[in-house]
């Protein structure tokens, strides 16, 4: 079949199967480029182009994976963040366009300080890090996470990507950390387990730890909030992401906390998504394995 009208059936079946409409071309096209292992362009370029048989076998599997409600991006095994192209598996959540603005708002943290030192609490498919390594060659990264088959996903990216100052390590927050940090930032879960909106959309097929925290989804930010300041230097910044109307809450936890300079960052669509404060002025305490997650 014609390159054309396999994408328009395709487009179809995925609309039928309750994809919005505008996505569905959107991601008929993806599927097609994964199976035929070509740039979108040249979809445009070839309507006439025919699928072989084997190209068309892949196709079908994807789009009935699709409409079957698998996520476009566990499908294809790849999605792009910060213009870098990230592998991405169930074992960790799909890199988010929202989550660009944790990166932003890190590099404009870190301005002024040559050979940073950088923390990052779950890092799932190393999407973050990488994107700030990118950017930082010269600081200095440490990335855990509880999953160590995500683990093994961000080791692969940053393997990909070619970047040499990112280290990884296996751990449940700040469990096994001792040193202290310029940074500390994280994409936590921070949605509440009862909130229809696991239900919806990629999310029932992405790993639910990294997704759900607790009846109000502020158990995982509280706890980071929480014990940062007893890894962060004098002057280091925590800063992390969370849901558009947990902005209110997230400071309340930073202010509570000790935290001075606190703010919050809208995302594109206009939502407050990543919050920051510097470290308490009285934080001396030296590192202690913290008990709970
Ligand atoms: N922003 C994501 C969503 O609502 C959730 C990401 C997270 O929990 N860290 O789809």
């Amino acid at each position: 079949m014609r390159v054309d009208k396999t994408l328009r059936a395709a487009r179809d079946r995925l609309r039928h199967a309750g994809i919005a409409p505008d996505e569905a071309r959107l991601e008929a096209e993806i599927l097609l480029c994964a199976s035929l292992r070509r740039e979108r362009a040249w979809l445009y370029a070839w309507p006439e182009a025919r699928l072989n048989t084997e190209q068309a076998r892949q196709f079908e599997a994807a789009i009935q994976r699709r409409m079957a409600g698998a996520p476009v991006a566990y499908i294809t095994g790849q999605r792009e963040f910060w213009s870098l192209n990230f592998a991405v598996t169930p074992a960790a959540l799909i890199p988010r366009a929202d989550t660009e603005q944790l990166v932003e708002q890190a590099l404009t943290l870190l301005q002024d300080r040559p050979r940073p030192k950088v923390l990052e609490l779950g890092t799932g498919s190393g999407c973050i890090s990488c994107a700030l390594a990118s950017e930082r060659p010269d600081a200095v990264i440490l990335a855990n996470d509880i999953s160590h088959s995500a683990l093994a996903i961000a080791e692969g990216n940053i393997r990909d990507l070619r970047l040499d100052n990112i280290e990884i390590s296996p751990g449940n927050w700040f469990e096994g950390i001792t040193q202290r940090f310029d940074l500390i930032l994280s994409n936590p879960p921070y949605i509440a387990s009862g909130d229809p909106h696991l239900q919806r959309g990629d999310l029932p097929a992405e790993p639910g730890i990294a997704l759900a925290s607790g009846e109000s989804g502020l158990d995982a930010i509280t706890h980071i909030v929480e014990n940062a300041p007893d890894y962060l230097r004098a002057d280091g910044w925590l800063l992390f992401e969370h849901g558009h109307d947990q902005g209110k809450a997230a400071r309340a936890l930073l202010r509570q906390r000790g935290y001075r300079r606190i703010a919050t960052r809208r995302d594109l669509a206009g939502n407050e998504r990543v919050s920051l404060g510097c470290r308490p002025e009285s934080s001396a305490t030296p590192p202690a394995a913290p008990a709970r997650r």
